[in-house]
């Protein structure tokens, strides 16, 4: 494993709900201590259903969520920035470095905007470009990059299918040259061929370009195919990581095996035992005691309803956060 770019530790995101009433204030735990390393030059993926925290915790790797505890830090060989304490002038330079590619550029920008410019906005708001020659020639450049139609940049944006856009979004978010990526849930909205297209067109950029990738999604077979390594977010806080063949040949945690199983195609053994997930996800406000997965768990002890396990070293350089890793793994 490389040496991390980002490293967490025991980061908190919390959210206060409402007016204090009797003792402490209530919050929503949307990230709760989550330690973390993303290695350098990874393609990382993070996984868990709706709800888990997985764009929270990406906004607060970009200083756009508060973090209300622990230690984010970003470091890259060139600069090394607490970013719970990072200054305004760091701020500017990270922004460069750490990027975040959008859903769709067009609900957030003007629909008069071409698509040269969608993808030159960056350039200019951050004054990395003097000349408008300057410009066009970074935007042609990372336009090419992006398998985008160089035509294509005097057009406006709304005739484009969901794929190029995409690639548009992609070519916004790397025009500055950053060196790590937040995909949040980026081919979520696309056709399942679009979505392949757009993965291999993700992997051959982070090679090219030597970028460090978060990819954010709540589907698991998406990672499966790009993320050399995949962390397991259940309400808040991290079940498992591993190197993503791992987690799909041994998945330790019973939270993850039950994500796998939704999967039928990566399942050919399925004898129709596979443990389905019951229920609904708990409220961050209130979560369960001991263990967060507890109340949904298949193979739930005593000890799980009291103690909170902590994502612990496992072994094949995965780490768990479960008592009972050991002892209920299938076969
Ligand atoms: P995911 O991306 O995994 O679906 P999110 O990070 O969006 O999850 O949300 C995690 C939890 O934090 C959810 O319960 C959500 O309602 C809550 N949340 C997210 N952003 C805010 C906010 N700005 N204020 C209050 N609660 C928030
Ligand atoms: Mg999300």
């Amino acid at each position: 494993m490389n040496a991390p770019l980002v490293s967490l530790n025991e980061l908190s995101v919390h959210y206060p709900l409402g007016r204090r009433l009797i003792g402490a204030a209530p919050v929503l735990k949307a990230i709760d201590q989550v330690s973390l390393d993303i290695p350098k030059g990874s393609f990382f993926g993070l996984v868990g259903e709706s709800g888990s925290g997985k764009t929270t915790l990406g906004r607060a790797i970009l200083r756009a969520a508060p973090i209300s505890g622990g230690h984010a830090t970003y470091c890259d060989g060139e600069v090394d920035y607490d970013l719970g304490t990072i200054g305004k002038e760091q701020m500017r330079d990270y922004r460069k470095r750490a990027q975040l590619i959008f859903q769709d550029p067009y609900a957030a920008l003007s629909p008069r905007m071409t698509v040269r410019d969608i993808i030159a906005e960056p350039l200019e708001v951050m004054g990395i470009t003097k000349t408008r020659e300057e410009t066009d020639a970074r935007v042609r450049e990372i336009a090419a990059k992006c398998r985008l139609n160089l035509e294509h940049l005097r057009r406006f944006p709304h005739a484009f299918s969901g794929g190029q856009r995409q690639r548009i979004s992609i070519a916004r978010a790397l025009v500055c040259g950053p060196k790590f990526v937040i995909a949040d849930e980026s081919v979520a909205a696309l056709d399942v061929s679009i979505q392949a297209d757009i993965l291999n067109l993700l992997k051959s950029l982070q090679r090219e370009l030597h970028l460090t990738f978060l990819f954010i999604s709540h589907d698991l077979s998406v990672v499966a195919h790009v993320c050399d390594y995949v962390a397991v977010m259940y309400l808040g806080s991290i079940v498992e990581v591993a190197p993503t063949r791992e987690l799909f040949a041994t998945p330790r945690h019973p939270y993850t095996r039950a994500l796998l199983s939704a999967i039928p195609s990566l399942d050919p053994d399925d004898t129709g035992q596979a443990q389905r997930l019951e229920g609904e996800v708990p409220s961050p406000a209130s979560p369960p005691s001991g263990c967060r997965f507890h109340t949904r768990c298949p193979v739930v002890h005593d000890r799980c309803r009291r103690d909170i396990p902590h994502l612990q070293e496992a072994d094949e350089g995965t780490s768990v956060a479960c008592h009972f890793w050991r002892e209920t793994l299938p076969g």
